[in-house]
């Protein structure tokens, strides 16, 4: 039972991969399925290598960081920078919102459709809104 769910499991990664444009080396697979294997997350390419190193999947922080910049040009992930931290790799890559809790050092999603942008600015001739990030930044309540 659970040797076939890991089958299927590295089957659809696989497949996530193929579809992507990215060929599903041996690193790529078991990266990834350190990656979306335990759902939304935000994670860093020093998180990631200290989870590869945990799982004895030989790869250097060099090889993560690149990795990671692949898998976000393919589509798999949305690369999420907040200024003066690290660089955190989104695993949802749908439109939503984060709080950034400073110190702690940690990225938490806004639920879908609880922030509201008020009005936004007209856009220059030509072009055309992508999308937009809110950050709000939070620190512990003092006294
Ligand atoms: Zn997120």
């Amino acid at each position: 039972m659970h040797v076939s769910y890991e089958i299927d499991a590295e089957l659809s990664l696989q497949e996530r991969l193929r579809f992507a444009g990215l060929r599903p080396t041996r690193q790529r697979l078991a990266l990834a399925s350190l990656i979306f294997a335990k759902g939304d997350r935000h994670l860093s390419a020093e998180e990631l290598h200290e989870e590869a190193q945990v799982a004895n999947v030989p790869v250097s922080l060099a090889t993560v960081y690149n990795t990671l910049h692949q898998f976000t040009q393919a589509g798999m992930l949305r690369i999420l920078a907040v200024e003066g931290a690290k660089t955190y790799f989104d695993t949802n890559i749908s439109d939503h919102h984060h709080f950034f809790v400073e110190g702690a050092n940690q990225v938490i999603d806004i639920p879908n459709g609880s922030t509201m942008v008020g009005s936004l600015p007209p856009v220059p001739e030509g072009m055309e809104i992508v999308n937009v990030d809110i950050i709000i930044r939070l620190r512990k309540k003092r006294g």
